[in-house]
């Protein structure tokens, strides 16, 4: 069965949010660990927890993705920017932890012109502060656009990010089908090639999950604008060719489209139509 879902407001605690995935045909979901605008996170309703675990295993919810803050950035040139950065993601992962073997998305950061070496340093040295041996949260970096001095543009800087980091047994990769090929990865006419590359250079064994996103500008544009399934520039064969794919079909896929829920209900119900079983 295919494992799919999309972002969902976590306002109303997690057992709304699983209720709501499967109002809308959905079996997993993404949410924001906290407001995206990185501010203090509510205290943890542990009731609800409960709930929400006993709701998941009956109804069927293998895994949730966290994603954290767009806003942090753990390479900023400033080293207040840097140490929030630390003391969000630290907090959430010890959040996480209450919900056991989930994963944790986030943006690797932009390196406000420190360069791409300085960047990644800098995040691989967060990441080896907040990674504990016991953690059972996956914690995955995202593959990025390319906007600005964004780092996360290429399989390469991923790879150095993940090549200094000493407990990397917990860390593994959400590619989002927009910002790579906003980046230069031609998913639309050569997806093989591009898995190849990736498995390549950082190892289809880190490709953990993946989010589904068509894009509104044109290949190798940097832009980072999600569109609907179907009305941008990837165009639906090439979410089939991702969602039956034999080396990404066991993936969690969440959609980040500009939808409400019953858009994202339509694509869901469209996606796994053309799911092969
Ligand atoms: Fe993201
Ligand atoms: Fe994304
Ligand atoms: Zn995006």
């Amino acid at each position: 069965m295919i494992k799919i879902g999309c972002h969902l407001s976590s306002s109303k605690g997690f057992l709304h949010m699983g209720k709501e995935a499967e109002k809308i045909g959905a079996n997993t979901f993404q949410f924001f660990s906290r407001n995206p605008r990185g501010s203090k996170a509510k205290a943890l309703n542990m009731e609800d927890i409960k709930a929400y675990q006993e709701y998941a295993s009956e109804y069927g919810i293998p895994v949730i993705l966290a994603h954290a803050p767009y806003t942090l950035n753990p390479c900023s040139k400033d080293a207040r920017t840097r140490e929030f950065a630390f003391e969000t993601m630290e907090d959430d992962l010890r959040r996480m932890e209450y919900l056991q073997g989930n994963y944790y998305n986030f943006h690797p950061g932009s390196h406000v012109g420190q360069g791409s070496e300085e960047g990644i340093r800098q995040i691989a040295e967060v990441l080896n502060h907040i990674l504990k041996p016991e953690q059972t949260t996956t914690v995955l970096l995202e593959t990025m656009a390319g906007k600005g001095t964004e780092i996360g543009r290429s399989f390469e800087e991923l790879r150095d990010i993940i090549d200094l980091v000493e407990l990397d047994s917990h860390i593994g990769v959400c590619m989002d089908t927009c910002h790579v090929y906003d980046a230069g990865y031609d998913i639309v006419q050569d997806l093989d090639g591009v898995l190849e590359q990736f498995d390549k250079i950082v190892g289809l064994e880190r490709l953990k999950a993946m989010h589904i996103n068509d894009s509104k500008n044109p290949f190798e544009s940097h832009k980072d604008r999600h569109e609907k399934i179907g009305e941008g520039s990837l165009g639906v064969e090439t979410f089939v060719n991702i969602i039956n794919h034999p080396k990404l079909r066991e993936l969690p896929f969440y959609l980040e489209t500009p939808n409400e829920l019953e858009g994202y209900a339509k694509e869901i119900a469209l996606l796994k139509g053309k799911y092969l079983e």
